[in-house]
């Protein structure tokens, strides 16, 4: 097969090339290196992989790319909360046009698209697991960082409406917390920031109380889904959470780093308003039900989050 990977010098996005080569597929990326880095494809070259530097806003490369392929994976967006928080109007802008200009082109081809999504998009929903077909509950306008969440919830939308109106294979995979080398901490990921933190010598930033929890997954987990989802015919017209459920709180998380990477780093907690903004608001728990894609694809993650932590802080010692 011949996969087009949006955003695929991105960290999910080159993990899923290097996976999608191995399988024996061809491979291109489209990226125009905002956030991903060069440096994750270059190594896969010599692998047959191609790639274009664009932004899939220009809408001639993404036609012809779309068109020499036989399935997309669309992971090209504006990711991290500290850059949705300092920079509201790209990741709207890029979140929402991208989408748009990709499902607009694949629609006129019939390729199979996998839109990734986020967890995000649950927003403040306190009822825990979080189910794919749950209410759901953002914060108002005027926090920024809610407008990550509302435009990923614009994307599954038109995902859902092409497939609906279109009949376009369209599939939503919701992702948790994904991490793993190659993740860069700069937009604030937790898990590459403490592990470069405790390599530094600390201290490892623990914002707010600690006491917020997440589901940490392998991003070679996390591949394995979004590979076996968009070769499901069953799964296009469907939204998917794809995530760990195994919940740590950040404070755990700093103290396991601490203990597996540089026990003489200490810990230090930082106030919301100073990590992000005034009134930043967060989620206390972000735990995904997983049964739904468990039942079609048999997925489930496996990787703990000891391995995740030593995999990143290798992949950090070497490259650091
Ligand atoms: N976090 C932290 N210290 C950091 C970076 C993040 O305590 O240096 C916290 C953050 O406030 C959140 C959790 O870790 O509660 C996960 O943050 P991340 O940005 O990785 O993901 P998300 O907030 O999207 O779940």
């Amino acid at each position: 097969m011949r996969y087009l990977i949006t955003g695929g010098a991105g960290f999910i996005g080159s993990h899923l090339a290097e996976a999608l080569l191995e399988a024996g597929h061809d491979v291109h990326v489209i990226d125009d290196l905002s956030t991903g880095s060069i440096q994750n494809i270059l190594p896969l070259k010599s692998r047959g992989l191609r790639y274009t530097v664009d932004s899939v806003f220009n809408e001639g490369v993404t036609a012809e790319l779309v068109d020499w392929c036989d399935a997309i994976f669309h992971l090209a967006a504006a990711v991290g909360v500290m850059l949705i928080v300092e920079s509201p109007v790209k990741t709207i802008e890029t979140n929402i046009h991208a989408t748009e200009v990709v499902l607009k082109h694949a629609a006129k081809k019939k390729r199979p698209v996998l839109i990734s999504s986020s967890s995000e998009v649950y927003g403040k929903t306190t009822r825990v697991p979080f189910s794919e077909d749950d209410d759901i509950v953002l914060g108002p306008s005027v926090k920024a960082r809610w407008a990550y969440a509302a435009s990923k919830l614009v994307d599954e939308f038109l995902a859902l409406s092409y497939f609906k109106e279109r009949g376009l294979p369209t599939v939503v995979a919701r992702l948790f917390n994904t991490v793993g080398p190659r993740q860069t901490g700069r937009y604030g990921m937790v898990v590459p920031r403490f592990v470069q933190q405790a390599l530094s010598g600390g201290p490892l930033t623990v914002f707010g109380d600690g006491r917020q929890s997440r589901c940490f997954c392998h991003v070679t987990d996390v591949v394995e889904a979004l590979v076996k989802l968009i070769q499901t015919p069953q799964a296009f017209g469907h939204v998917f959470n794809v995530g760990s459920n195994r919940e740590i709180s950040i404070r755990a998380l700093a103290e396991l780093v601490r203990r597996r990477v540089n026990p003489r780093a200490r810990i230090k907690r930082v106030s919301y308003e100073n990590a992000y903004e005034e009134g930043f608001e967060d989620m206390r728990r972000r735990v995904p039900n997983v049964s739904k894609i468990r039942r079609l694809i048999g997925w489930r993650s496996h990787r703990t989050i000891e391995e995740i932590i030593d995999s990143v802080a290798e992949h950090e010692r070497m490259n650091g």
